[in-house]
């Protein structure tokens, strides 16, 4: 498998180095300063092959719901969408990229007048 989509940064500057090999022993050199830095990619993609890292598309759900954390949240906007459970005119909600999964964004929706929620699925 192919690095794709992991970057490396010098350790000394910042810089985001490009190039990287996806091999563990490769050397980038900072177009910056000139740092030489290991090539850190390719440990970060072994360790993350768990099993549980692939979930069902029915568990990805339940658990976007249940592991919702501040980091998670993208946006948080106001839209023009009737509350089923008090009948409010418009209530909050955001998006949210379910990890590892490619079925799309899931948006949450939460009153601003009562506590009900709910989410559905693009
Ligand atoms: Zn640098
Ligand atoms: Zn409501």
């Amino acid at each position: 498998m192919a690095a794709i989509g992991s970057l490396v940064f010098c350790t000394d500057c910042g810089n985001l180095l490009d190039g990287s090999s996806g091999n563990e022993k490769a050397i980038l050199k900072c177009d910056v300063c000139g740092t030489e830095n290991r090539d850190t990619s390719a440990s970060t993609i072994t360790t993350r092959s768990k099993p549980s890292a692939f979930p069902s598309a029915l568990r990805s759900k339940r658990s976007a719901v249940q592991t919702l954390t501040k980091e998670d949240v993208q946006k948080d906007a106001v839209i023009q969408q009737t509350c089923s459970e008090c009948g409010s005119k418009e209530m909050r909600y955001y998006t949210q990229q379910l990890r590892g999964a490619d079925e799309g964004t899931t948006v949450f929706y939460s009153c601003m007048v009562c506590p009900h929620k709910f989410s559905t699925n693009n």
